[in-house]
């Protein structure tokens, strides 16, 4: 596919994604300024993220090491693009992704705290991250337990140059998008008890992807993940 191609292809489906986060933001009475959207990129070429740089998003998110690498790389012109990572990170992969991107948003071992703050050192590059908590259990086996984030965040606040901002989860995909209600409560919840290094409360939850932002929005998110519903189906 072509540039032009991939405009038309994201084009019409951004408007439809901006309308729904207005809505949403409108009967939550929250401002959509307030709403991050990341467009999660993973598996799509980049020549399609250029396009959606093109219609205005500078958020993107990326699960594999590799790629986020590869693709930082290649669109290294846009200098106001910003990289998340959303994918499980491992340690020996750390070094591809710091340096890249801005934020990481599935920090949820000590381990890994450790070798980004490594890393982070070593590029001098500050690091944004979020402690990704596993609230269902089901979805997947990544994603700390409740119970241990005091402690992880004790560590992040004793290391130099990684930033906590909030708290990441990923939820089922249920066949009512309201069902995942009571995971999004909960996980504000949880932040309203977290503070950073200086004691200030923790504000960035990352939470809602294509099928439930509208429940994601009510509950607070303030970074929603959007793939599909911003390039399409993923083959
Ligand atoms: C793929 C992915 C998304 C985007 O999912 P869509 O349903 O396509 O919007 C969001 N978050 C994470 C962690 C993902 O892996």
């Amino acid at each position: 596919m072509t540039t032009q191609a991939w405009h038309h292809e994201i084009g019409a489906r951004l408007e439809a994604v901006q309308s729904r986060i207005a809505r949403a933001c409108e009967a939550a009475g929250r401002e959509p300024e307030d709403v991050r959207l990341i467009a999660v990129s993973k598996r799509k070429p980049s020549i399609a993220i250029r396009a959606a740089y093109d219609l205005g998003l500078r958020d993107f998110g990326e699960n594999y090491a590799q790629e986020l690498r590869d693709k930082a790389d290649e669109l290294q012109d846009l200098s106001d693009i910003r990289w998340h990572f959303i994918g499980p990170l491992q340690r020996n992969k750390a070094r591809l992704v710091v340096g890249r991107a801005q934020w990481i948003h599935t920090v949820d071992r000590a381990a890994i705290i450790n070798t980004l703050n490594q890393r982070a050192a070593t590029a001098n590059a500050p690091l944004d991250i979020l402690i990704q908590l596993n609230l269902a259990g089901e979805i997947s086996k990544s994603g700390a337990q409740e119970a241990d984030l005091p402690k992880l965040l004790d560590l992040v606040h004793s290391s130099s140059l990684i930033r906590c901002r909030g708290l990441m989860a990923i939820t089922p995909a249920l066949d009512d998008p309201q069902d995942v209600a009571p995971h999004f409560n909960r996980l504000r919840n949880i932040l309203a008890t977290c503070h950073d290094a200086q004691g200030e409360p923790l504000r960035e939850l990352s939470m809602g992807m294509s099928a439930d932002l509208e429940v994601a929005i009510a509950a607070g998110a303030t970074m929603i993940r959007i793939g599909s519903a911003i390039f399409g189906p993923r083959l």
